[in-house]
């Protein structure tokens, strides 16, 4: 089956190869063809090229009408499998409730839990299917999705299934990640190790043989899992073949990120608060940073310090955190737009960050993340624009004609 696309505008973010993830000095740099035709093949990019060497193709054609095409944006990091929303917290904090007063009234990750702890699975996929529907709607054609709502064996495992059943029937790329080390459930209040214990114990050795997660994680931060804790979490995980990936430095420096260094992890997200060791030990690794700024924005905390991360040449990854408490959007169109306006990153960094480097961030660089041969054809093309930029600039406007998943119009 083959496809051809033809009168692009501009074809971004080209590369012959993509091996390495794009280092922060080189982030500015979008690789691009003018004036563009792409081949789509059984699904896959095949070629490429200027539209006076258009091939003589007798295939179906589909016309850009002189939109940009883009890889669709790669969401390294998201929780988009939870039993409800939670707007009645967000009235609250604007009516100044605090955080004790939210929580007594049902806010809050352990109020995420009960109520995911009484949800059943069909309907938490049907849930969960809509949000990814709307999604790659807005552009996204990779999704990495977290447990970490169900802090009990059973629980957990509902939620990986979840997530299975997301992979087997949607066509992009889905990487499922263990979250149980996301909050210590209200009934180990005082006894945390033996929660601990369960998890590497009973839920990673449970996840791992019945091939539901890909990744390991931990909310490593004061008053959650401690540096120490983390770490035996992720060396149980990885004994179990999953990869390390985590929660790090939100709230303040928690030594989370040499933790993850330490362990190899494939990202550390979050990043709010980091320091020169931090800077030093992201260098000394292949693990990508990730900034999550719209749940800074929600939460109205701090930024992730990217320019920073990005003038010491880290290959630095953004992801949308979409979840019902922090960060209740997964609209990548607008995180393009707030990494500009908040992180300080130039349009085009924002879109390396959001492509090829949180491709890397969740394992999925050899199918997305770029215009490459061989790469699945999930693309993005634009309505007709003034430049690339218009993109970020006209925050919150749908820039998107169609998104395309392996070559089929979504
Ligand atoms: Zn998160």
């Amino acid at each position: 089956m083959q496809k051809l696309l033809v009168n692009i505008k501009e074809l971004f973010q080209v590369r012959a190869s993509s091996e390495q993830p794009v280092y922060g000095l080189d982030m500015k740099d979008l690789p691009s063809i003018k004036n563009a035709w792409l081949l789509i093949e059984n699904g896959c990019i095949a070629d490429f090229g200027e539209m006076n060497s258009l091939p003589a193709l007798s295939c179906e054609q589909l016309d850009a009408k002189g939109g940009y095409v883009l890889p669709t944006w790669v969401d390294c990091h998201t929780h988009i499998v939870f039993a409800a929303s939670r707007e009645e917290e967000f009235v609250m904090k604007i009516q100044g409730k605090s955080y004790e007063e939210i929580a007594a009234s049902g806010g809050g990750i352990l109020n995420s839990a009960r109520k995911l702890a009484g949800a059943r699975e069909e309907d938490l996929y049907e849930d969960a299917a809509k949000r990814l529907k709307q999604l790659i709607a807005l552009g996204t054609g990779a999704i990495e999705i977290k447990s970490g709502y169900g802090l009990s064996l059973e629980a957990e495992l509902k939620m990986l299934r979840v997530i299975k059943k997301l992979k087997e029937n949607f066509a992009l790329p889905i990487k499922a990640n263990l979250l149980a080390a996301h909050a210590i459930p209200r009934e180990y209040g005082s006894n945390r190790n033996a929660y601990i214990q369960l998890i590497v114990d009973e839920i990673i050795p449970a996840a791992a043989k019945e091939g539901l997660a890909d990744f390991v994680d931990a909310f490593c931060e004061k008053g959650f899992f401690s540096p120490e804790e983390t770490d035996f979490i992720l060396k149980t995980g990885k004994s179990y073949g999953l990869r390390a990936k985590i929660h790090a430095n939100q709230l303040s420096i928690s030594g989370g990120v040499q933790v993850g260094v330490a362990n190899d992890a494939i990202s550390v997200d979050h990043l709010e608060e980091i320091g020169e060791e931090e800077l030093l030990s992201l260098q000394a690794s292949r693990t990508i940073p990730v900034a999550l700024p719209s749940c800074s924005f929600y939460l109205g905390i701090p930024f992730a310090p990217v320019r920073k991360m990005m003038n010491a040449n880290l290959p630095v990854a953004i992801a949308s955190d979409y979840n019902p408490g922090s960060s209740p959007s997964g609209n990548m169109n607008f995180l393009h737009s707030l990494a500009c306006i908040k992180l300080k990153m130039l349009p085009r960094e924002a879109i390396n960050a959001a492509t090829i480097n949180a491709a890397f961030a969740m394992g999925v660089e050899k199918e997305v993340g770029s215009i490459t041969k061989g790469k699945l054809a999930n693309l993005i093309l634009t309505k007709e624009l003034p430049s690339l930029e218009y993109l970020a600039y006209s925050f919150g406007e749908n820039c998107i004609s169609k998104v395309l998943l392996k070559g089929e119009i979504f």
